[in-house]
């Protein structure tokens, strides 16, 4: 590590060039990783122009128009690649919910890197620490701690939080070509952007037909689809602490949302997923819609993946005595609303009765702060995991050879 100027003048002139050298090499870190950590959160402007005009080139759609194709290729790019971060990203590299081979991994880490979300390991290394300090001071998104923007976009601008810790990815780094992906991060979306242009070019020269052409492509296909997907992914760093219902009383403000579920593909079911997140579905019933663990059965048919870890009986028995106890407090607060409600006690008498009985039998405290250490112990055993364990033991990358 080289020595930091004190002059304010060269020290900006350092950080201008220190951003400027992040964009093609996002381990560039001549101050050292550790000491920008340590910074106070505020935003690099620098640092973020792609990220800007990624945005801007939105905007674009003014000159190239629209066609039927460009704009449904855009909604399936979402679709394909809201899997990446949700089964890929998230479910596979962050929790390790199923398994696959050295190569299988290196061809989903290349499909999340079309994501334009960086690296696998800076993806997983957040979101492990998310999952250690939910909701507390050191949480890099959270909205009770933060506010709503800053967890949903201000967070990914802020200096502090560009580099990854490898030390807490030590299962990922020990993978050289995945931490080359994670290093040049920009390398996959350029390429993506520009096939984006040329698949578009192609079809303006054999199917004119389509109506559409390489700018054209360029702008929904890349610049619209992809900052569509930011955000959708961002709501649930800045939502799914806010929205919706929570079925487990865990240690921070997770929960559970139709909405968010749908717009991410089965991530919306998070209060579930930080009661126990080594489970490859989200979602734990069959009304609980999770496609992105359909896509991931349907993946395993084909042999790329597999040891998709189910849900234990342990915890669906204790979600069965939480949605009990929701139940027969709705019941009873609805029964104080109307008392139509409570009349028809008088009338069915041993229903009422039944209903009370069966409440009492109910185990209805959910442990809460006490079992912290038990839910985050997933995430920190993966964390220091860099003993190639079997797929059995919870690694994912089978043995190899
Ligand atoms: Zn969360
Ligand atoms: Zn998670």
């Amino acid at each position: 590590m080289t020595s930091v100027p004190t002059h304010p003048p060269a020290r900006r002139l350092r950080r201008l060039l220190t951003a400027i050298g992040q964009w093609f090499d996002s381990d560039y870190t001549p101050d050292g990783a550790d000491r920008m950590r340590a910074e106070e959160d505020r935003v690099d402007w620098m640092r973020c122009i792609p990220f800007i005009i990624l945005h801007l080139g939105c905007f674009a759609v003014i000159w190239v128009g629209a066609s039927a194709f460009a704009v449904w290729a855009a909604v399936f790019l979402y679709v394909v690649r809201m899997f990446a971060v949700t089964g890929i990203y998230h479910r596979y590299f962050s929790h390790k919910t199923y398994s696959t081979s050295r190569l299988g991994q290196f061809f989903l880490a290349l499909w999340g890197a079309t994501t334009v979300q960086r690296g696998a390991l800076w993806w997983a290394y957040h979101h492990r620490h998310h999952h250690q300090h939910s909701d507390e001071p050191e949480d890099a998104h959270s909205p009770h701690v933060h506010g709503f923007w800053w967890s949903h976009i201000g967070w990914i601008t802020s200096r502090r939080n560009f580099p990854t810790d490898y030390s807490k990815v030590k299962d990922l780094a020990k993978f050289p070509e995945l931490v080359w992906l994670n290093r040049f991060d920009t390398v996959v979306p350029f390429v993506f952007a520009v096939g984006m242009w040329c698949f578009g070019w192609a079809l303006e020269v054999h199917a004119p037909g389509l109506g559409t052409n390489g700018w054209q492509m360029l702008v929904w296909g890349f610049f619209i689809s992809t900052t569509a997907l930011f955000h959708g992914t961002s709501c649930i760093n800045s939502m799914a602490h806010l929205m919706g219902k929570r079925r487990f009383n865990t240690s921070d403000d997770s929960r559970n949302s139709f909405i968010l579920a749908i717009i991410c593909l089965g991530e919306g079911w998070h209060n579930n997923h930080h009661r126990y997140m080594s489970s490859t579905r989200n979602g734990f019933y069959w009304w609980e819609i999770d496609p992105t663990y359909y896509g991931l059965k349907l993946l395993s048919w084909t042999g790329l993946i597999w040891g998709l870890k189910p849900v234990p009986q342990s915890i669906m028995e204790e979600a069965e005595r939480a949605d009990h106890h929701a139940s027969i407090a709705a019941a009873q607060k609805a029964a104080l609303v109307h008392p139509e409600v409570s009349s028809l006690k008088k009338v069915v008498p041993a229903a009422a009765a039944i209903a009370v009985a069966t409440a009492s039998a109910a185990q209805t405290t959910v442990p809460r702060k006490a079992e912290g250490p038990a839910i985050h112990r997933d995430v920190t055993e993966l964390s220091h995991d860099n003993q190639g364990r079997t797929a059995a033991q919870g690694g994912a990358v089978a043995d190899q050879g």
